[in-house]
Parts: C-alpha cells; structure tokens; sequence
C-alpha cells in the first residue's frame, strides 16, 4: 500500500510552516461559528495551529487550525475516529467534537496563499499531561492500560482516509533517512542512521503480517493526560495522527515516547506494556518487535526534528533541545541494549522463557548457570534426567520438546502431556477458565459434575461417582483410605516392583521406592508377571501374601495394581493374571484398586488398562495426562463403596476439582474422542512394538520387547554376561538418544528397561525417527 505513494507525500510536512491566524480572526470565527467566546491562548503544536479557550469558568474548548494543505478527507477520518471512540467507549476520556451551529464538524476558512486552513473545535479534556506528573510505574501501567481500552475501541472502526502516509509513522523511516543527516552530531547521526536501516531491512517486511486497525499513532507523555492522588489517566488528546497501522505500533509509540526524560526509559516502557498486555494480550511476534519498533521511533524523532531544526527559522532553539532529549533516550535504551530490554520486558509481563532462536532474540540464561542455581535453590541431588546433559527445556508442541537453544526433541517420554504438548484445545481451555473463575467445589458449578459424569460414562458397571485430587499420589493415598473404610481392614497387596505415590501411605505401598527389605508389616509383595530377564521377580504367590496379613491381625483391605505393571520392569501379563488376583482378595474381603495413573486415557490402545485385563476393579485411580499437564486427578469408584467412605469422614482437596483442572479434564477427554487418539495408540503402538522386534532381531542386546499401545518397553541385557542387565549401557543408550534428539526413560528393578510413552498424537513417521536412532544408540553403546 505505502508503495503507491511517492516519498514526497510523507515529507511535505517535515520543513512546512505551521498556520499563525491572528487571536481575533479566530476569536470571531469561534463567536459567529460555534457561539463559543473566551481568551485564545497559545497550545503550541506539531503542524496545526492550536489554541485554548479560556471561557469565564475556566480554559474549556481547544481550536485547531490546519495547514492549507491537510486532505479534508484525513481530517474527516480522524474526527471519525473520535466520535466512534466516544460512542463505544465514553469513559475513555477523548476530545468532544464541537460541531458549528449548522451542525459541521469543521469550518474551512480561504486562507491567504491559497487553499483552505480547516477549524476544529473541541471540548477540553480534563487532566494534566503524564510529563507533568511523576511517571510512577503504577501511572506508566495506568497509561498502556488506558491505551489500550483505546485501542478496543478503535478495533470496529474504518475509514478509507485511514490508510494515508504520515510523516510520524515509523514505517517511513526509508524516507525519513535523509533527515538525519540534518543531525549535527556524527556519533548520534550514525547512531541514527544504523537503526532506520536496520528498522528498514529486517522490521518493515515483518509488520505486514501483524494484526492491524486504526490507532492513535502518537501516544506521548504530552498527549496522555492524567489527574488524581495518586494520578490516574484521565484521557488522550491530539488525534492529529490517526493512521490504520500494526497494533503493536501503537504500543511501541507509547513505549518511546511516555517516558521520555526518565532515568530509566526502559523500566517505565515494560510497565506501559504491561498495562496494555493485561487488557489486550499481544502476540509473540508482536512482543518481539516491541523493542526495534520503540527505538525505531526515537530515531526517527530525532532525524525529523533535526531536519525541521537545520532548516526552519522558528523554533530552531526548542526542535534542538528535543534533539538533545532524543540522544539522552537513545543512549539510555542502548545501555539497556536488546538482551537486556527483552529480558526486562519478560520480568514485568511474565514472559516465558524464551528460545534462543526465536522471535524475541533473547538468550535464555545458560544451562549450566541455571542448574547452579537449581542446586543451591531446591533439594540437594535433586534429581534431573542425563545429568551430564539436562535439557533446558522452554517449549512444548505436539510430539515435540524445544530446548532454550531451539532445538527440537522427539518426546518417546513424556505421558502427562497426553494428547500432545500445548494442545490448543486444552491451552485454550484452562486459559479461558482461568480468567473466567476458579475456585473450590464448595460452591456449584458445572465443570466438576460434567467430568466426573463423563469420566463415569467411559467406566464400566457400577464405577459411576468420583472425587478430585491434585496428583496420581493423593489419588492412590484416597483409594488406599476408601479401601480401609470399607472393609474395615488394615492389609495391602501390591506387585514386588509397584510405585504407588509419594505420600506416606502411598509411599508405604510402593517397594521399587523402598530401600532394600523395608516394606511395612501391613504390606505384602505379590509376585509380578513374569517377562524380566535376568533377574529375580520377588514377592510371594497371592494366597501366601493373604494368608500372611490375616496371621499378622490386618486382614486384606485391597490389592492395589497399576494395570502397565510400569516399575516392575513394563511386563506383558498372561492372560489369566489380573483376573485371578482379583478374584483372590474378593474372596478375602479385600477390594480390587487399578491404579491407572500410567495406563488410563487410551494410552494401551483400550480406554481404560484394566480392560485389556479382562477385569472390573472396585476403585479406579487417575492421574498424570488427565489434565494434560494442569494437575488434575481423580478416584472413581461405586456408589457403595462411596457411601462407606462418606460415612466415616467429611473430604475436602482445596484444588481437587477446581474448575479449571475440570475444564482441563473436559478439553482432553474431548481431544482424545475428536482425535480418535484411543484408536491411534493401539494402530502406532503395534506398528511401533513390531518395529522394535525387527530391531531386537537384528541386536543382540535387546532381550525383549514388551508392552501395548504407546507404553512400550525394551529391555537391554547383556549376551555376553548370561543375560545379565545393562544397566550401565541402558543410561548410555538412554544419553545417546537424548543427543539423537530423541527422549525415553529408563525404568524396571534393574534400570535397564527403556520406557517409551510418547503422547498420543504420536505416528508412524515418529515412530520410524525414534527406531532409527535407536538403532545408532545401541550400535554405539552396546
Ligand atoms: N501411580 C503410578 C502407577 C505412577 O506411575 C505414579 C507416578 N509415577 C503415581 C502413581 C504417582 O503419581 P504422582 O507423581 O502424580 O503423585
């Protein structure tokens, strides 16, 4: 658009004079006109002739005389713009337009050398300028918030006369080069040249893709008004440069040019942008450009203020004082410099942390700094996967980790962001439930009874009621009391390698945690499905751990099993298993809990893991991908074993339930069905478990490959060692991927079984990337 025009139209205001009508014509004009009499004093101005009038109670109207040359039609837009602005949002404090008596919004007066100054009349605006009050940060976030209400109310309106060029707009500045050679100072003027050449070469062609509307275009220090103790911002004046421009230049305006004269220019901008951010939220490309946007503006200030004052008689002294102030801000921004200015704007707007190659520029702070810090500030020896390369990890899509240098990791890993990292219907959905409510379920709202119905409506019999808990941990921790109160009974029977929680008694109920031989009286270890190579399974035969818990006075309360047997080694049960387990401690009194903390959600290609078990438990636990990463877990159970827990205790989680971890529930419970993830995890999983047999034929490392749907595992050995485990290699394999640009865990009693749990949305071209490098990792290793 701006191509069409020649350079020239932008300029002509750069050296052109402004109007200087006598007081009286105008004073006469403004009696005959508008019926509006007082004193005229002066207002200064870029290029209009401006005028108070001091009516007897006070300076109430304000005058603009234009320049013969304005378009009428730009001046029609602009007066546009404020009449919309006042219709759609009257508290935002804009100038009135007083029309004449007959009812013109303008009057144009023949002026001497031709053409026609146009009049403008309006009601004052009350306030002082934000220069003339202390630029706190609370005022500085007051102004980008006010903004950008403005700027809200700007975004339904048109005009054609909109698309004008303006000497102002930052996008000229490949015409506005030639003014800074009027810069008197060699340093500033190349200064200033480098930023609009850069401006032009590397910012111009990216602002065509920004989102764009009508704006204000010069929010400065002068034009914002603001009154109060302490001061708040009362309105915006001068809409002398109203333009259909990116949004974000709007901001970037007010960034340069709200804090102009403070010590700490920067500071104050980052608290503009966050006003503003808070009540239009911007987007990652625009953030990015906010900082070459600001400084562009300053330089070209500078330059066009420098041309007026080299080459116009008046007002030389002033032009070259603001020239001065310009320099002052320039070098206040670049002793900032752009790291540092994107690393302030992410501390006021609580930015995430950004990726080196991306929009924002930034570096993130180095990982080995990081994990210093890490160390002093968290537990000691706090755990990280490949201590002797931890990923920095700062973003999430899909399948995919990006690491803080950009580089992008094949998650095989990760099963909490179960239908991909970031999904945008979950994003979304926490996002607008967040800024809607969030509270606790001592109050109604819907959120809570729809997931625990929906959860009820994938559950088989009579698993119909649920409760709300924050982790996998809480949620095995309030089956386990569930259990007790119902059957009055003290016993727990769980696999040799089970992992329960993190909780006291689930952490009771977990021997892979345990340190050797240390598993409480009240539990007995059953023996898990066979499958491990090389190693001794461990626990008792079922009958045996019942008949034991009776003898020691505590009675079978439950069997807990996490239906992917994931720490006993991931171990494919016979078909029978489950079943009989079951049907043993039923007959003991005990109830039945299948901890689908891992397996559940359609992660083995069923809905629900114990289903491929053939079996119905009487309490489900739920967890990790629930909530695809917003904690969110749950117990779902019978009415009747409900019934027992509810009569013995009042429950209450204070974030159990919460609506947004609902709303998280609902959205993935909505991507899983849309997205037939169900399906997919049992078509790649098989794809994936048959390509890794391929693969275990051709190494002799790989004893075994086990697992459904998208939990696998592979189990590594070593041939040479009767079979005994890799344990050492398997972290090598697991750090060779890792390199490979690939993620998988390591699990099993002797930590030489490679856990794959990729998220759901997982598929066949992933699957072939992670064989492939699977097959250099353990060439290499083994
Ligand atoms: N049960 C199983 C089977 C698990 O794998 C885990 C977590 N690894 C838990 C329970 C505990 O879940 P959380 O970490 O969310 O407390």
């Amino acid at each position: 658009m701006l191509m069409d025009h020649n350079t020239d139209s932008a300029l002509q205001f750069v050296h052109s004079a402004r109007p200087a009508l006598a007081h009286d014509d105008v004073a006469e004009l403004l009696a005959a006109r508008w019926g509006i009499s007082g004193e005229l004093v002066d207002a200064g101005g870029d290029r209009d002739q401006n005028l108070f009038v001091t009516a007897a109670e006070g300076p109430s109207f304000f005058v603009k005389v234009g320049q013969p040359g304005e378009d009428p039609g730009v001046l029609d837009m602009q007066l546009a713009a404020l009449r919309h602005v006042a219709q759609h949002d009257p508290g935002i404090g804009v100038p009135e337009v007083i029309s004449t008596a007959d009812g013109d919004p303008m009057y144009a007066l023949p002026a001497d050398g031709g053409g026609e100054h146009r009049l403008r009349v309006f009601r004052f605006v009350p306030g002082r300028p934000v220069s003339r009050h202390e630029r706190t940060p609370a005022l500085m976030r007051d102004v980008g918030a006010r903004l950008a209400r403005l700027d809200r109310a700007l975004r339904g309106f048109f005009h054609p006369h909109a698309l004008h060029r303006l000497l102002w707009d930052v996008r000229e500045a490949p015409a506005i080069r030639a003014c800074a050679f009027d810069i008197p100072d060699a340093g500033m003027r190349d200064r200033v040249l480098g930023i609009l050449d850069d401006f032009s070469a590397d910012v111009l062609p990216r602002l065509a893709g920004l989102r764009s509307q009508v704006i204000h275009g010069d929010v400065t220090a002068d034009n914002t008004l603001a009154a109060g103790d302490p001061p708040a911002v009362t309105g915006f004046i001068d809409f002398g440069d109203v333009v259909q421009a990116p949004l974000v230049q709007e901001l970037a305006v007010a960034m340069a040019d709200t804090p102009y004269g403070l010590d700490a220019p920067w500071e104050a901008a980052c608290q503009v942008a966050a006003g503003f951010d808070e009540r239009l939220p911007l987007e990652d490309e625009e953030l990015s450009l906010l900082w070459d946007l600001a400084l562009a503006r300053v330089a070209l200030t500078a330059a066009v203020l420098a041309s007026r004052a080299a080459g116009r008689a008046e007002g030389t002294g002033s032009m070259a004082g603001i020239v001065g102030e310009c320099r002052r801000q320039l070098e206040a921004f670049d002793a900032v410099g752009r790291a540092g200015a994107f690393a302030a704007l992410r501390r006021t707007l609580r930015l995430p942390e950004p990726v080196a190659a991306g929009p924002c520029g930034a570096s993130a702070q180095p990982t080995e700094a990081l994990r210093r810090q890490r160390d002093e500030r968290l537990m000691p020896g706090l755990a990280l996967f490949y201590p002797e390369a931890p990923l920095h990890a700062v973003r999430g899509e899909g399948v995919w980790m990006i690491d803080a240098g950009g580089g992008r990791h094949l998650d095989c890993y990760n099963n909490v962001p179960h239908v991909g990292h970031c999904h945008p219907h979950v994003v979304n959905a926490v996002a607008r439930q967040t800024a809607a409510l969030n509270t606790n379920t001592r109050y109604l709202y819907d959120s809570v009874t729809e997931y625990a119905e929906r959860l009820a409506g994938k559950m088989p019999g009579e698993l119909g009621v649920a409760l709300f808990v924050n982790s996998g941990s809480e949620a095995n921790d309030l089956a386990w009391r569930m259990a007790a109160a119902y059957t009055g009974r003290r016993g727990a029977l769980v696999t040799a390698g089970a992992y329960h929680g993190c909780t006291a008694a689930t952490a009771a109920l977990s021997p892979s945690d345990a340190p050797e031989g240390d598993i409480p009286e009240h539990v007995r270890m059953v023996v898990p499905p066979a499958g491990l190579t090389g190693r001794p399974r461990g626990g008792e035969p079922a009958a045996a751990a019942i008949a034991a818990l009776d003898a020691g006075g505590f009675g079978t309360a439950a069997v807990m099993v996490d239906s992917t047997f994931a720490s006993d080694g991931i171990l494919d049960a016979p078909e029978g298993y489950m079943a009989d387990l079951f049907a043993q401690v039923r007959d003991a009194g005990g109830l039945c809990i299948a901890d689908e903390v891992q397996a559940g959600f359609g992660r083995l290609g069923k809905f629900w893991g114990f289903e491929a078990h053939g079996v119905v438990p009487d309490i489900v636990t739920l967890g990790k991908p629930a909530g695809n990463g917003y904690p969110l877990a749950a117990v779902v159970t019978t009415p009747e074993v409900m019934a027992a827990f509810a009569q013995r205790r009042d429950y209450f989680s204070t974030f159990g339930g919460n609506p947004v971890a609902c709303t998280a529930g609902l959205a993935v419970l909505d991507v899983i069905e849309r997205e037939d993830l169900c399906r997919r995890a049992a078509t790649v999983g098989s794809y994936l478990r048959q390509r890794l047999a391929e693969l275990g034929r051709r190494h002799a490392a790989i004893a075994d490959v086990r697992g459904s749907g998208l939990f696998l595992g592979v189990e590594l050995s070593r041939p040479r060692d009767d079979g005994a485990p890799a344990t050492e290699e398997t972290a090598a394999v697991a750090l060779a991927l890792r390199r490979d640009g690939v993620l998988v865990g390591i699990e099993g009693p002797g930590a030489n079984v490679l856990k794959i749990r990729p998220p759901l949305v997982f598929r066949e071209e992933h699957a072939d990337r992670f064989v492939a490098a699977l097959d250099r990792a353990v060439a290499a290793a083994m």
